[in-house]
């Protein structure tokens, strides 16, 4: 099939200017590009991406000084696609905002912070420290986030008012020049406006020519009960203010939980260690255990060795997406008394030597462990 000429593509004349060229494959691309097309059928979509590919190749030839001279000389021959690069089929498409935020940002005379370029504005974190108690129970708190506002002194502008920002003077307003070396032209955002094509001379004095400025808003924020440490509540549309219309981003709120001095968090479950005396762990008793909420008491089982856990069903956290709290698991310690006077001291000895008349049944670890150690000897 003969390739079509690229002039008729564009629908333009042969002496058409830049300008023309560009507003020609603006509306070409608005209509073809398959971002704009994702609604339409398998024929239907395959012939709008002909018709893109078609039209961005002849934009890419007739808008290039040194292409378009070539073709009108040689025809397509002069400009053999699949040899100039940046064009070649198989490349993809890029992105509807790429072809016209980036590569072809000229097209809107400015590059990001241009007129016509809509953006999301950027999505916000913020570090929230609570300690368990609050996790457990949820709360409403209100926090104070930097964020933009839109300067009322110069309605946006950025500057003074009476005053209006000046077309920039160095690239025209097109936000851009090119810089001409030898074969090579090259184009580069305006250092002048930094790509804007406006330049302020007399800065509103509120927002120093920025046209908004940075406040504390105060928003309210709602901490569900039983969140957990790196959980996240998003604030849709409380991030930063979109750019020329675009929509704004979201805020995150994360969550981190401090250190509770005697309640360790595992998921919904919690854990404790709970000190008992030495006698309490012989004769056996009740010891009141404090929850997140209250406190219950528990009964300690004669004999009730170190380590021995004791699980409280319910009283652990009720997670935000849990039907039922976990349970609290209390790890028995056994404290051993320290600074005894002669009198306990007596008792003690007393107690020992009573011990040992009556063997090893009073001490069935210890009994167990010589004889493991004897094993060890015999083994040999
Ligand atoms: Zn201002
Ligand atoms: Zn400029």
């Amino acid at each position: 099939m003969a390739k079509r000429d690229y002039y008729d593509i564009l629908g333009v004349a042969r002496n058409a200017s830049d300008e023309e060229i560009k507003k020609a494959y603006r509306k070409l691309a608005m209509k073809y590009h398959p971002d704009r097309n994702q609604g339409r059928d398998g024929a239907a979509a395959k012939e709008y991406e002909e018709k893109f590919k078609e039209a961005k190749e002849a934009y890419e030839v007739l808008s290039d000084p040194q292409k378009r001279a070539a073709y009108d000389r040689f025809g397509h021959a002069g400009v053999d696609p699949t040899a100039a690069g940046g064009f070649a089929g198989g490349q993809g498409f890029g992105s509807f905002a790429e072809a016209f935020g980036d590569i072809f940002g000229d097209i809107f005379g400015g590059g990001r912070s241009g007129r016509s370029g809509a953006y999301r504005g950027a999505d916000l974190r913020y570090n929230m420290e609570i300690t368990l108690e609050q996790a457990a129970r949820g709360f409403t708190t209100d926090i104070r986030v930097p964020s933009w506002d839109h300067c009322e002194t110069c309605d946006g502008t950025g500057a003074k008012p009476g005053t209006k920002p000046r077309t920039c003077s160095t690239c025209g307003g097109s936000g851009a020049v090119r810089i001409t070396q030898g074969f090579f032209s090259i184009q580069q955002t305006c250092p002048t406006c930094h790509g804007s094509g406006r330049v302020i001379a007399d800065p509103c004095g509120a927002c120093h020519g920025e046209g908004r400025i940075k406040r504390n808003k105060v928003l309210e924020v709602n901490i569900p009960a039983g969140i957990d440490e790196g959980q996240r509540i998003r604030l849709a549309g409380k991030g930063e203010p979109g750019l020329n219309g675009g929509p704004p981003g979201d805020l995150y709120v994360e969550i981190r939980i401090k250190p509770h001095e005697v309640f360790q968090r595992d998921g919904d479950d919690l854990h404790c260690e709970v000190p008992i005396p030495i006698t309490t762990a012989a004769l056996g008793g009740e010891v009141e255990v404090a929850t997140l909420t209250d406190k219950v008491s528990i009964t300690i089982p004669e004999g009730t060795q170190n380590g021995k856990t004791f699980r409280l069903r319910g009283k652990g956290i009720k997670g935000v997406r849990s039907a039922y709290p976990g349970d609290l698991y209390c790890h028995i310690v056994v404290e051993v008394p320290v600074r005894l006077n002669d009198k306990q001291k007596k008792l003690l000895r007393e107690l020992d030597a009573s011990l040992k008349e009556g063997g090893a049944k009073h001490a069935p670890q210890s009994k167990s462990f010589m004889e493991r150690v004897k094993g060890i000897f015999t083994a040999e």
